[in-house]
């Protein structure tokens, strides 16, 4: 039985999130739109594109949102989840690592044809010559950005020089358009403090400039200049540099960007949209109980969840297996049954654990939507 199936029954009837079956990913809408319209409302006011990055939700429903509120199209970080999301009213993606395999090339030629406006980033001049070639008898050019490596040393050119010798090479093949550049700071979201990551973005962001004068002078100027995440896009508008920002995970808000701060209170409309819920399923020992979450229920690579609800806030969350989560809190009576509520550590990896996203209201479960591109990383 599927999420669907077995849900579906409960949509629409009051008090419903109580009464899924667990573990279950669930959203609340109000602080998703919230969200979403946050971001939009930035963008616009600083004056640039939004291009959401869909690798956080993989969620048709949620791209449609983000493309109702303003956005010019989204990210993808792989080609697959790109497949997985075209057409069905997203036209315009920017695919954020670079395709370079044979197959991967033929199958980005044929989502070329099949959508108005790919585009995909490439660092290395065997992939732009790979991508001339395969897009030859293509019905139209298909514009590149070059991605810019931040130091991270993960994707894109590592120099001015580099940058440009691409952007040539780009340019000079007819069946490509150089259309711009991507950076994009990974590293530096998470800077705990909010005055370490700007200055580290003021320092990064003048090696950018200095990447785009160089192209200026060799008369390819970029025109798109897509970059930024959450930790970082408030810094980011202030430098006027990105033409368009890139951020993902802002309409989740996950444990690790929630406890983040993001420029002060002012700077702070960002809500947990995103929750994972549990149940107690043993509580023999004083103070501790076991949820029926584990790895295959919440990503292991930030940390633990937070609990929002149905537990001590303060209780400790400790992994204990594959399907089990530990939940300690000394002076508190667990009981079986008890259903909690986590904050997930990061959106991203957690999300591709599960099929269906749950919408909750204000407790009733009013939607199910597929998590679309589930799985696909190829
Ligand atoms: N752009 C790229 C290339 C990314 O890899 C990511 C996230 O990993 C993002 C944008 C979105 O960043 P965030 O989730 O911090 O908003
Ligand atoms: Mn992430």
């Amino acid at each position: 039985m599927t999420d669907f199936d077995l849900h579906r029954p409960l949509i629409g009837q009051q008090g419903s999130r109580a009464a899924l079956n667990t573990p279950a990913l669930v959203i609340d809408r109000d602080a998703l739109d919230r969200n979403i319209a946050a971001m939009a409302a930035f963008a616009k006011q600083n004056g640039l594109a939004l291009r959401p990055h869909a690798k956080t939700h993989k969620s048709i429903d949620i791209a449609r949102l983000q493309m109702a509120a303003g956005a010019l199209g989204v990210c993808c970080a792989k080609l697959g989840e790109a497949e997985a999301l075209a057409g069905q009213g997203i036209n315009a993606m920017l695919i954020t690592s670079p395709v370079v395999t044979p197959q991967a090339i033929a199958r980005l030629v044929a989502l070329h044809e099949r959508i108005g406006d790919l585009m995909v980033v490439a660092d290395n001049p065997a992939n732009v010559a790979a991508l001339a070639t395969a897009t030859k008898d293509a019905s139209r050019p298909l514009p590149i950005l070059v991605d810019i490596d931040p130091g991270i040393r993960r994707t894109g050119v590592s120099s001015p020089e580099a940058a440009v010798a691409l952007a040539q090479a780009i340019a000079a093949a007819s069946s490509l358009r150089f259309a711009g550049v991507q950076y994009y700071c990974g590293a530096q979201q998470h800077i705990e403090k909010y005055e370490e990551r700007r200055a580290a973005i003021v320092d990064l962001t003048t090696y950018l400039t200095s990447v785009i004068d160089q192209l200026n002078a060799a008369d390819l100027a970029p025109k798109i200049i897509s970059g930024g995440g959450t930790g970082t896009h408030r810094i980011d508008a202030s430098l006027g540099v990105f033409t368009e920002l890139q951020v993902g995970s802002y309409v989740f808000m996950d444990r690790q960007y929630g406890d983040c701060d993001l420029g002060g209170e002012a700077a702070q409309p960002f809500e947990r949209a995103l929750f994972v819920d549990a149940h107690v399923i043993s509580a023999n020992s004083q103070g501790m109980a076991t949820i029926d979450a584990g790895f295959k229920a919440l990503s292991t690579d930030g940390g633990s969840p937070n609990v929002i609800s149905g537990a001590p806030e303060n209780a400790m969350f400790v992994f204990m297996g594959d399907e089990h989560g530990a939940l300690i809190a000394m002076d508190h009576a667990f009981k079986i049954g008890d259903a909690v509520s986590l904050s997930p550590p990061h959106c991203d990896p957690t999300v591709n654990l599960y099929d269906a996203y749950h919408i909750v209201r204000e407790g009733t479960l009013i939607d199910i939507w597929p998590v679309t591109a589930r799985g696909r990383s190829r």
